[in-house]
Protein backbone atom coordinates (compact mmCIF):
# COMPACT_ATOMS: atom_id res chain seq x y z
CA UNK A 1 0.00 0.00 0.00
CA UNK A 2 1.44 2.96 -1.02
CA UNK A 3 0.11 7.19 -0.31
CA UNK A 4 0.39 9.97 -2.12
CA UNK A 5 -0.57 13.97 -1.71
CA UNK A 6 -3.00 14.81 -4.70
CA UNK A 7 -5.14 17.71 -5.48
CA UNK A 8 -5.40 21.20 -4.37
CA UNK A 9 -2.23 21.00 -1.50
CA UNK A 10 0.23 20.11 -4.63
CA UNK A 11 -1.13 22.27 -6.69
CA UNK A 12 -0.77 25.42 -4.33
CA UNK A 13 2.59 24.06 -2.79
CA UNK A 14 3.53 24.67 -6.11
CA UNK A 15 2.09 27.67 -6.88
CA UNK A 16 3.57 29.21 -3.65
CA UNK A 17 -0.05 29.45 -2.07
CA UNK A 18 -0.84 28.27 1.67
CA UNK A 19 -2.12 24.75 1.64
CA UNK A 20 -5.57 24.80 3.48
CA UNK A 21 -6.30 21.14 3.75
CA UNK A 22 -4.69 17.58 2.35
CA UNK A 23 -6.08 15.03 0.18
CA UNK A 24 -4.56 11.88 -0.32
CA UNK A 25 -5.04 8.91 -2.35
CA UNK A 26 -4.26 5.13 -1.07
CA UNK A 27 -2.87 2.67 -3.86
CA UNK A 28 -3.25 -0.89 -3.79
CA UNK A 29 -5.21 -1.67 -0.86
CA UNK A 30 -8.74 -2.64 -0.18
CA UNK A 31 -11.44 -1.01 2.13
CA UNK A 32 -11.25 -3.54 5.01
CA UNK A 33 -7.23 -3.53 5.31
CA UNK A 34 -7.94 0.73 5.86
CA UNK A 35 -10.61 0.12 8.22
CA UNK A 36 -8.57 -2.63 10.03
CA UNK A 37 -5.82 0.26 10.62
CA UNK A 38 -7.97 2.86 11.96
CA UNK A 39 -9.91 4.58 9.25
CA UNK A 40 -13.06 5.86 9.22
CA UNK A 41 -15.23 5.22 6.17
CA UNK A 42 -17.10 8.51 5.26
CA UNK A 43 -17.86 8.28 1.23
CA UNK A 44 -21.01 6.56 0.48
CA UNK A 45 -20.49 6.49 -3.04
CA UNK A 46 -16.85 6.62 -3.10
CA UNK A 47 -14.52 4.93 -0.88
CA UNK A 48 -13.78 8.00 0.97
CA UNK A 49 -11.88 7.31 4.47
CA UNK A 50 -10.51 10.01 7.74
CA UNK A 51 -7.20 9.50 9.04
CA UNK A 52 -7.69 8.19 12.83
CA UNK A 53 -5.11 11.01 14.13
CA UNK A 54 -5.08 13.47 11.29
CA UNK A 55 -9.00 12.98 10.26
CA UNK A 56 -7.55 14.13 7.06
CA UNK A 57 -9.31 12.26 4.16
CA UNK A 58 -7.34 9.17 2.18
CA UNK A 59 -9.32 8.20 -1.23
CA UNK A 60 -8.88 4.88 -2.29
CA UNK A 61 -7.42 4.67 -6.06
CA UNK A 62 -10.34 4.08 -8.36
CA UNK A 63 -11.89 4.72 -11.63
CA UNK A 64 -14.89 5.58 -12.52
CA UNK A 65 -17.08 4.76 -16.11
CA UNK A 66 -20.22 6.38 -16.77
CA UNK A 67 -23.17 4.14 -17.24
CA UNK A 68 -26.25 6.87 -17.26
CA UNK A 69 -27.45 10.27 -16.17
CA UNK A 70 -26.86 11.94 -13.55
CA UNK A 71 -24.03 12.00 -10.85
CA UNK A 72 -24.98 8.56 -9.27
CA UNK A 73 -24.66 7.18 -13.03
CA UNK A 74 -21.18 5.95 -12.56
CA UNK A 75 -19.68 2.98 -12.20
CA UNK A 76 -16.48 3.30 -9.49
CA UNK A 77 -14.17 0.56 -9.44
CA UNK A 78 -11.59 0.71 -6.56
CA UNK A 79 -10.01 -2.72 -6.45
CA UNK A 80 -6.37 -2.50 -4.83
CA UNK A 81 -4.83 -3.07 -8.60
CA UNK A 82 -6.32 0.36 -10.27
CA UNK A 83 -2.70 2.06 -10.14
CA UNK A 84 -2.22 6.24 -9.43
CA UNK A 85 -2.03 7.33 -13.12
CA UNK A 86 -5.22 5.63 -13.75
CA UNK A 87 -6.56 7.38 -10.86
CA UNK A 88 -5.33 10.60 -11.27
CA UNK A 89 -6.76 10.19 -15.06
CA UNK A 90 -9.94 10.63 -13.80
CA UNK A 91 -9.27 13.90 -12.07
CA UNK A 92 -11.05 16.94 -13.44
CA UNK A 93 -7.88 19.31 -14.53
CA UNK A 94 -4.63 18.47 -15.12
CA UNK A 95 -3.38 21.24 -12.40
CA UNK A 96 -5.38 19.10 -9.92
CA UNK A 97 -4.07 15.79 -10.93
CA UNK A 98 -0.41 15.84 -9.69
CA UNK A 99 0.12 13.07 -6.71
CA UNK A 100 3.47 13.73 -5.02
CA UNK A 101 4.75 10.57 -2.91
CA UNK A 102 6.40 9.95 0.11
CA UNK A 103 9.69 11.24 -1.02
CA UNK A 104 8.79 14.84 -2.06
CA UNK A 105 8.82 13.32 -5.61
CA UNK A 106 6.10 14.26 -8.38
CA UNK A 107 3.75 12.51 -10.42
CA UNK A 108 2.44 14.26 -13.02
CA UNK A 109 1.62 11.98 -16.22
CA UNK A 110 -1.14 14.57 -17.52
CA UNK A 111 1.60 17.86 -17.99
CA UNK A 112 -0.04 19.58 -14.64
CA UNK A 113 3.02 21.39 -14.08
CA UNK A 114 3.37 22.85 -17.64
CA UNK A 115 -0.25 23.49 -17.43
CA UNK A 116 1.19 25.53 -13.54
CA UNK A 117 3.75 27.67 -15.19
CA UNK A 118 1.55 28.38 -18.00
CA UNK A 119 -1.38 29.33 -16.00
CA UNK A 120 -4.10 27.26 -17.85
CA UNK A 121 -7.14 25.59 -16.29
CA UNK A 122 -7.27 22.46 -18.59
CA UNK A 123 -9.56 18.90 -18.75
CA UNK A 124 -7.64 15.90 -17.80
CA UNK A 125 -9.53 13.67 -20.32
CA UNK A 126 -12.68 13.86 -22.10
CA UNK A 127 -14.55 12.01 -19.29
CA UNK A 128 -14.41 15.89 -18.23
CA UNK A 129 -18.03 16.02 -19.91
CA UNK A 130 -19.48 13.33 -17.64
CA UNK A 131 -19.99 15.36 -14.29
CA UNK A 132 -21.82 18.52 -14.38
CA UNK A 133 -20.06 19.33 -10.77
CA UNK A 134 -16.61 19.70 -13.10
CA UNK A 135 -18.10 23.06 -15.12
CA UNK A 136 -18.90 24.78 -11.42
CA UNK A 137 -15.78 23.90 -9.66
CA UNK A 138 -13.98 25.45 -13.42
CA UNK A 139 -15.73 28.63 -13.28
CA UNK A 140 -15.26 28.66 -8.80
CA UNK A 141 -10.92 28.46 -9.79
CA UNK A 142 -11.45 30.64 -12.19
CA UNK A 143 -12.40 32.98 -9.60
CA UNK A 144 -10.03 32.12 -7.02
CA UNK A 145 -6.83 31.90 -9.92
CA UNK A 146 -7.79 34.98 -12.27
CA UNK A 147 -5.79 36.95 -10.81
CA UNK A 148 -2.38 34.63 -10.65
CA UNK A 149 -2.95 35.36 -15.02
CA UNK A 150 -5.00 31.70 -15.15
CA UNK A 151 -7.56 30.97 -17.78
CA UNK A 152 -9.51 28.67 -19.40
CA UNK A 153 -8.22 26.45 -22.08
CA UNK A 154 -9.86 26.54 -25.86
CA UNK A 155 -10.61 23.15 -25.83
CA UNK A 156 -11.88 23.13 -22.22
CA UNK A 157 -13.65 26.12 -22.63
CA UNK A 158 -15.52 24.13 -25.72
CA UNK A 159 -16.48 20.97 -23.64
CA UNK A 160 -17.98 23.52 -20.90
CA UNK A 161 -19.89 24.41 -23.95
CA UNK A 162 -20.91 20.69 -24.99
CA UNK A 163 -21.84 20.40 -21.37
CA UNK A 164 -24.46 23.08 -21.67
CA UNK A 165 -25.51 22.32 -24.97
CA UNK A 166 -26.12 18.22 -24.88
CA UNK A 167 -27.94 18.64 -20.98
CA UNK A 168 -25.43 17.27 -19.18
CA UNK A 169 -26.08 20.42 -16.99
CA UNK A 170 -29.55 19.56 -15.91
CA UNK A 171 -28.06 17.28 -13.99
CA UNK A 172 -27.00 19.12 -11.25
CA UNK A 173 -28.70 19.03 -7.99
CA UNK A 174 -29.12 22.42 -6.10
CA UNK A 175 -26.57 21.45 -3.06
CA UNK A 176 -23.69 21.26 -5.45
CA UNK A 177 -24.45 24.63 -6.98
CA UNK A 178 -25.32 25.90 -3.90
CA UNK A 179 -22.41 24.62 -2.41
CA UNK A 180 -20.03 26.12 -5.23
CA UNK A 181 -21.37 28.95 -6.15
CA UNK A 182 -21.26 30.01 -2.05
CA UNK A 183 -17.33 29.04 -2.36
CA UNK A 184 -17.10 31.00 -5.37
CA UNK A 185 -18.75 33.85 -3.79
CA UNK A 186 -15.66 33.82 -0.94
CA UNK A 187 -13.04 33.92 -3.97
CA UNK A 188 -11.12 37.74 -4.64
CA UNK A 189 -12.86 37.66 -8.06
CA UNK A 190 -15.97 36.19 -7.62
CA UNK A 191 -17.83 37.53 -10.88
CA UNK A 192 -15.26 35.33 -12.63
CA UNK A 193 -17.23 32.27 -11.61
CA UNK A 194 -20.21 34.01 -13.01
CA UNK A 195 -18.43 35.31 -16.16
CA UNK A 196 -17.21 31.40 -16.73
CA UNK A 197 -20.68 30.14 -16.49
CA UNK A 198 -21.95 32.93 -18.92
CA UNK A 199 -19.17 32.21 -21.37
CA UNK A 200 -20.68 28.51 -21.98
CA UNK A 201 -24.30 29.30 -21.89
CA UNK A 202 -24.62 27.69 -18.69
CA UNK A 203 -25.48 30.97 -16.41
CA UNK A 204 -29.11 31.50 -18.53
CA UNK A 205 -29.72 27.63 -18.07
CA UNK A 206 -29.15 27.76 -14.06
CA UNK A 207 -30.78 31.15 -14.00
CA UNK A 208 -33.23 32.05 -16.81
CA UNK A 209 -34.77 34.23 -14.17
CA UNK A 210 -32.13 36.69 -15.01
CA UNK A 211 -32.44 38.48 -18.18
CA UNK A 212 -29.19 38.66 -20.68
CA UNK A 213 -29.30 42.33 -20.25
CA UNK A 214 -29.74 41.96 -16.42
CA UNK A 215 -27.04 39.75 -16.21
CA UNK A 216 -24.17 42.06 -17.44
CA UNK A 217 -25.92 44.59 -14.93
CA UNK A 218 -25.46 41.84 -11.68
CA UNK A 219 -22.03 41.36 -12.80
CA UNK A 220 -20.99 44.61 -12.14
CA UNK A 221 -23.02 45.33 -8.96
CA UNK A 222 -20.98 41.94 -7.56
CA UNK A 223 -17.84 43.32 -8.41
CA UNK A 224 -18.09 46.20 -6.66
CA UNK A 225 -19.40 44.27 -3.76
CA UNK A 226 -16.03 42.82 -3.97
CA UNK A 227 -14.36 45.78 -3.09
CA UNK A 228 -16.66 46.91 -0.90
CA UNK A 229 -16.67 43.80 1.28
CA UNK A 230 -15.38 39.87 1.75
CA UNK A 231 -19.28 38.88 2.84
CA UNK A 232 -20.58 36.27 0.95
CA UNK A 233 -23.75 37.25 1.62
CA UNK A 234 -23.47 41.15 0.99
CA UNK A 235 -21.63 39.75 -2.33
CA UNK A 236 -25.20 37.78 -2.86
CA UNK A 237 -27.42 40.36 -2.22
CA UNK A 238 -25.23 42.49 -4.51
CA UNK A 239 -25.21 40.15 -7.46
CA UNK A 240 -29.62 39.71 -7.11
CA UNK A 241 -30.20 43.02 -6.03
CA UNK A 242 -30.92 44.15 -9.41
CA UNK A 243 -33.99 41.33 -10.37
CA UNK A 244 -37.30 41.13 -10.16
CA UNK A 245 -38.35 40.44 -6.28
CA UNK A 246 -40.24 37.20 -8.00
CA UNK A 247 -37.04 36.17 -9.50
CA UNK A 248 -34.98 37.11 -6.31
CA UNK A 249 -37.26 34.39 -4.46
CA UNK A 250 -37.07 32.30 -6.90
CA UNK A 251 -33.32 32.09 -7.37
CA UNK A 252 -32.68 31.68 -3.51
CA UNK A 253 -35.73 28.58 -3.22
CA UNK A 254 -34.41 26.84 -6.48
CA UNK A 255 -30.34 27.21 -4.50
CA UNK A 256 -32.19 26.43 -1.15
CA UNK A 257 -29.95 29.07 -0.33
CA UNK A 258 -29.56 29.87 3.72
CA UNK A 259 -32.17 32.01 4.87
CA UNK A 260 -29.88 34.58 6.08
CA UNK A 261 -28.90 34.89 2.06
CA UNK A 262 -32.23 34.76 1.19
CA UNK A 263 -33.35 37.65 3.45
CA UNK A 264 -30.50 39.97 2.38
CA UNK A 265 -30.77 39.17 -0.84
CA UNK A 266 -34.60 39.82 -1.01
CA UNK A 267 -34.21 42.92 1.20
CA UNK A 268 -31.66 44.51 -1.22
CA UNK A 269 -33.92 43.97 -4.07
CA UNK A 270 -36.92 45.39 -2.09
CA UNK A 271 -35.58 48.27 -0.76
CA UNK A 272 -33.34 49.44 -3.47
CA UNK A 273 -35.24 52.60 -4.62
CA UNK A 274 -35.21 54.04 -0.93
CA UNK A 275 -31.48 53.40 -0.82
CA UNK A 276 -30.85 54.62 -3.19
CA UNK A 277 -33.43 57.86 -3.30
CA UNK A 278 -32.88 58.04 0.63
CA UNK A 279 -30.84 61.97 0.42
CA UNK A 280 -33.69 63.17 -1.35
CA UNK A 281 -36.60 62.12 0.88
CA UNK A 282 -38.16 63.86 4.09
CA UNK A 283 -37.57 62.80 7.34
CA UNK A 284 -40.56 61.30 7.62
CA UNK A 285 -40.20 58.87 4.78
CA UNK A 286 -36.43 58.33 5.85
CA UNK A 287 -37.65 57.15 9.11
CA UNK A 288 -40.12 54.58 7.66
CA UNK A 289 -37.92 53.29 5.35
CA UNK A 290 -35.78 52.50 8.15
CA UNK A 291 -38.63 50.90 10.14
CA UNK A 292 -39.45 49.13 6.86
CA UNK A 293 -35.87 47.70 6.66
CA UNK A 294 -35.88 46.54 10.37
CA UNK A 295 -32.70 48.91 10.96
CA UNK A 296 -33.49 49.43 14.77
CA UNK A 297 -34.34 45.96 15.13
CA UNK A 298 -31.52 44.32 13.14
CA UNK A 299 -28.88 46.53 12.92
CA UNK A 300 -26.01 44.18 11.67
CA UNK A 301 -28.25 42.64 8.70
CA UNK A 302 -28.99 46.88 8.18
CA UNK A 303 -25.37 47.59 7.43
CA UNK A 304 -25.08 44.41 5.18
CA UNK A 305 -27.95 45.81 3.23
CA UNK A 306 -26.43 49.35 3.11
CA UNK A 307 -23.02 48.11 1.34
CA UNK A 308 -25.07 45.59 -0.71
CA UNK A 309 -27.35 48.21 -1.89
CA UNK A 310 -24.39 50.74 -2.76
CA UNK A 311 -22.68 47.85 -4.85
CA UNK A 312 -26.07 47.64 -6.87
CA UNK A 313 -26.10 51.25 -6.83
CA UNK A 314 -22.83 52.03 -8.48
CA UNK A 315 -23.48 49.49 -11.19
CA UNK A 316 -26.75 51.15 -12.06
CA UNK A 317 -24.83 54.75 -12.28
CA UNK A 318 -22.27 52.69 -14.05
CA UNK A 319 -19.98 55.53 -12.07
CA UNK A 320 -18.28 53.62 -9.19
CA UNK A 321 -16.04 56.78 -8.24
CA UNK A 322 -18.50 59.17 -7.80
CA UNK A 323 -19.10 59.95 -4.22
CA UNK A 324 -22.56 57.55 -3.43
CA UNK A 325 -23.46 59.34 -0.15
CA UNK A 326 -26.58 56.86 0.91
CA UNK A 327 -24.97 54.38 2.62
CA UNK A 328 -23.11 56.99 5.52
CA UNK A 329 -26.28 58.98 5.80
CA UNK A 330 -28.77 56.27 6.42
CA UNK A 331 -26.53 55.02 8.52
CA UNK A 332 -26.03 58.47 10.74
CA UNK A 333 -29.89 58.90 9.94
CA UNK A 334 -30.28 54.80 11.83
CA UNK A 335 -28.19 55.71 14.95
CA UNK A 336 -29.58 59.27 15.70
CA UNK A 337 -32.93 57.64 15.51
CA UNK A 338 -32.21 55.15 17.47
CA UNK A 339 -30.30 56.77 20.03
CA UNK A 340 -34.00 58.52 20.69
CA UNK A 341 -36.17 55.35 22.45
CA UNK A 342 -39.59 55.44 24.89
CA UNK A 343 -37.45 55.70 27.94
CA UNK A 344 -36.35 59.32 26.69
CA UNK A 345 -40.11 60.59 26.53
CA UNK A 346 -41.10 58.85 30.36
CA UNK A 347 -42.09 62.77 31.63
CA UNK A 348 -44.45 62.92 28.88
CA UNK A 349 -46.61 60.54 30.69
CA UNK A 350 -48.02 59.40 27.19
CA UNK A 351 -48.62 55.22 26.41
CA UNK A 352 -50.02 53.39 23.70
CA UNK A 353 -50.38 54.92 20.25
CA UNK A 354 -49.83 58.23 21.80
CA UNK A 355 -46.13 57.38 22.75
CA UNK A 356 -45.32 55.67 19.32
CA UNK A 357 -46.20 58.81 17.27
CA UNK A 358 -44.57 60.71 19.84
CA UNK A 359 -41.70 58.39 19.45
CA UNK A 360 -41.59 59.15 15.74
CA UNK A 361 -41.63 62.88 15.79
CA UNK A 362 -39.08 63.08 18.26
CA UNK A 363 -36.33 60.41 15.98
CA UNK A 364 -37.96 62.61 12.94
CA UNK A 365 -36.48 65.68 14.35
CA UNK A 366 -33.24 63.85 15.17
CA UNK A 367 -33.01 62.87 11.62
CA UNK A 368 -33.54 66.47 10.44
CA UNK A 369 -30.60 67.52 11.98
CA UNK A 370 -28.41 65.31 10.03
CA UNK A 371 -26.01 67.15 7.31
CA UNK A 372 -27.70 66.66 4.22
CA UNK A 373 -25.13 65.16 1.84
CA UNK A 374 -24.06 67.79 -1.28
CA UNK A 375 -26.64 66.04 -3.47
CA UNK A 376 -29.38 66.42 -1.89
CA UNK A 377 -28.84 69.87 -1.57
CA UNK A 378 -28.23 70.32 -4.63
CA UNK A 379 -31.41 68.42 -5.61
CA UNK A 380 -34.14 70.21 -4.08
P1 LIG B 1 -9.72 23.15 -2.87
O1 LIG B 1 -8.49 23.97 -2.72
O2 LIG B 1 -10.96 23.95 -3.11
O3 LIG B 1 -9.88 22.07 -1.82
P2 LIG B 1 -9.21 20.86 -4.54
O4 LIG B 1 -8.74 20.79 -5.97
O5 LIG B 1 -8.34 20.25 -3.52
O6 LIG B 1 -9.49 22.40 -4.27
P3 LIG B 1 -11.27 19.07 -3.59
O7 LIG B 1 -12.73 19.19 -3.70
O8 LIG B 1 -10.63 19.08 -2.27
O9 LIG B 1 -10.67 20.23 -4.51
O10 LIG B 1 -10.88 17.76 -4.39
C1 LIG B 1 -9.60 17.16 -4.33
C2 LIG B 1 -9.20 16.62 -5.70
O11 LIG B 1 -10.15 15.65 -6.13
C3 LIG B 1 -9.20 17.65 -6.81
O12 LIG B 1 -7.99 18.35 -6.88
C4 LIG B 1 -9.43 16.80 -8.04
O13 LIG B 1 -8.23 16.15 -8.42
C5 LIG B 1 -10.36 15.75 -7.52
N1 LIG B 1 -11.79 16.09 -7.75
C6 LIG B 1 -12.65 16.65 -6.88
N2 LIG B 1 -13.88 16.78 -7.40
C7 LIG B 1 -13.79 16.28 -8.66
C8 LIG B 1 -14.74 16.10 -9.73
N3 LIG B 1 -16.01 16.47 -9.61
N4 LIG B 1 -14.29 15.51 -10.87
C9 LIG B 1 -13.01 15.12 -10.99
N5 LIG B 1 -12.08 15.27 -10.04
C10 LIG B 1 -12.46 15.83 -8.88
MG1 LIG C 1 -8.84 20.02 -1.50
Amino acid sequence: MKTYLVGGAVRDKLLGLPVKEHDWVVVGATPDELTALGYRRVGQDFPVFLHPDTKEEYALARTERKTGPGYKGFDVDFSGSITLEEDLKRRDLTVNAIAEDEDGNLIDPFGGQADLNKRILRHVSDAFVEDPVRLLRLARFLARFADLGFTIAPETGSLMTTMVKNGEIDNLVPERVWQELQKALNETRAENFFDALQQCGALERLFPQIHPEQAALAQQALIQACSLSKDAEIRFAAWLGCASENSISAICEQLRAPKSYQELALLTGKYQHFFEKSTQLPPPDILEGLQAVDAFRRPERFEKYLLAAEAVTRAKTGQPDWPHPQREYLYNASKQAMAITAKDLTKTNLSGPALAAELSKHRQAAISKIKRPYRWSKLR
